[in-house]
């Protein structure tokens, strides 16, 4: 069974083409600039080159239908009809309190993915698009949401609720949400089937840091608390996020600066985090380049940026009464031996040893603590496309 897995954004799609029967990616591909001029298609299949369709995409369902003929193409395609593409599955931000978990879409869905477009702005709509190109593209082909919120939804009240005023959380639903919900969940149960862990033994912490990062804590893959909250701003600081923060400061900058609400959040949002602390870049290995250079704001944003991933662990390990296995995964997560011993050097008080020559791999399932730890640390890649698919083939098979 094939599977076509679709992220939107509101000017870019992602997607990709995995057979089931052997989680193969079949074909992958990125399409830029949807409803800007010069857009673009890069179309790629695994052992070719590839191959870039500079064509007009006024809209998400143009790309949609570009994205079909690339995947036919008799030389660049990988299937002879869309028939052949059992089901689509779409990442979609946001879910509201509405979705636990994911589902075949239907009018009622949509309606409730349309609600959430206030607390996900930027995403929902485009989401929203894709699901509706699909629709007109493959009538008849099941297409499925998987909701980034949804893994947050394990959260009880004591975690998710701000503590404000209780009527704006009956009024407009304000609460902690967690994003990267998709990933959380993969690596969770990824880590649980890895590691062997026995039940009563799952209490895993999960550490995705990537240009967005967020700490998750589960037990038995349901969630306990997640770093970020109402938006992905709250929790770790990021490439470009703030991340936790005195929320008095947005009412000092605006004054002294001039600047509304809206200005400030924009500024926490895409001026702050690593960039905004180093001065260097969003992108850690800038920022560790330029610390190995002697600069000293660029070593403070790395000693920073650990420091609150060490306290999220430190909390959730408290939260959950113990943790039997912590995971590192995402671009920074998968890719830098050293942030994870230097994080991990702060949390031998709870038992946990790395071992350095298993700690020197790069993006590949493995344990990374010696084996007298007494806290299983891994290195567990994540793979948001694969998770959809997944879902979606649960789904559909029912
Ligand atoms: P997102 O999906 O949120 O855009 P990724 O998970 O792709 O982010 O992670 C991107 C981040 O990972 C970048 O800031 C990049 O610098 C960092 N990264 C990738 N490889 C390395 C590495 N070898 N050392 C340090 N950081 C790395």
């Amino acid at each position: 069974m094939k599977i076509l897995v679709l992220n939107c954004g509101s000017s870019s799609l992602k997607y990709q083409l995995i057979d089931m029967d052997n989680e193969a990616v079949l074909a992958k591909g990125l399409c830029e600039r949807i409803g800007i001029a010069d857009s673009v298609l890069t179309h790629q299949v695994p052992g070719m080159d590839k191959y870039i369709v500079e064509q007009d995409m006024p809209s998400h369902d143009v790309a949609v239908k570009l994205v079909m003929d690339a995947l036919i193409d008799p030389e660049h395609g990988v299937i002879s009809d869309v028939s052949e593409i059992s089901a689509v599955g779409h990442r979609v931000l946001h879910g509201g309190s509405t979705y636990s978990d994911s589902i075949i879409v239907d009018e009622d869905v949509k309606k409730v993915i349309e609600e959430c477009f206030d607390l996900g702005p930027l995403h929902n709509p485009a989401n929203l698009m894709g699901i509706v190109a699909c629709e007109s593209a493959m009538p008849g082909t099941p297409n499925v949401a998987v909701f980034d919120t949804a893994f947050g939804q394990g959260m009880d009240e004591k975690a998710y609720l701000y503590a404000i005023p209780y009527e704006y959380y009956e009024k407009y639903k304000i609460r902690r949400y967690g994003f990267h919900g998709t990933s959380h969940k993969f690596v969770s149960k990824e880590t649980i089937r890895f590691a062997g862990l026995p039940e009563g033994e799952r209490r895993v912490i999960v550490c995705h840091l990537g240009n967005g990062a967020s700490v998750s804590a589960s037990i038995d893959g349901k969630c306990v608390d997640t770093s970020m909250g109402l938006t992905p701003l709250e929790g770790l600081i990021m490439g470009t996020r703030s991340g936790d923060i005195d929320p008095a400061v947005v009412q000092y900058i605006a004054n002294h600066e001039e600047k509304t609400v809206d200005e400030v959040l924009n500024i926490l949002n895409k001026k702050s985090g690593m960039l905004g602390l180093s001065g260097v870049s969003s992108d850690f290995r800038d920022v560790e380049q330029a610390e190995k250079e002697g600069n000293h704001r660029a070593a403070v944003a790395n000693e920073a940026f650990r420091h609150r991933v060490i306290k999220y662990i430190g909390a959730y390990a408290a939260a959950m009464n113990g943790v039997d296995a912590i995971a590192f995964t995402a671009g920074l997560g998968e890719n830098s031996a050293m942030m994870r011993e230097k994080i991990c050097e702060s949390l031998t008080f709870m038992g946990v040893k790395i071992d350095p020559e298993r700690n020197n791999v790069r993006g590949k399932e493995c344990l990374i603590s010696t084996d007298d730890s007494k806290v299983r640390v891994y290195l567990i890649p994540t793979n948001e496309e694969l998770a959809i698919a997944r879902e979606t083939l649960e789904l559909v098979q029912k």
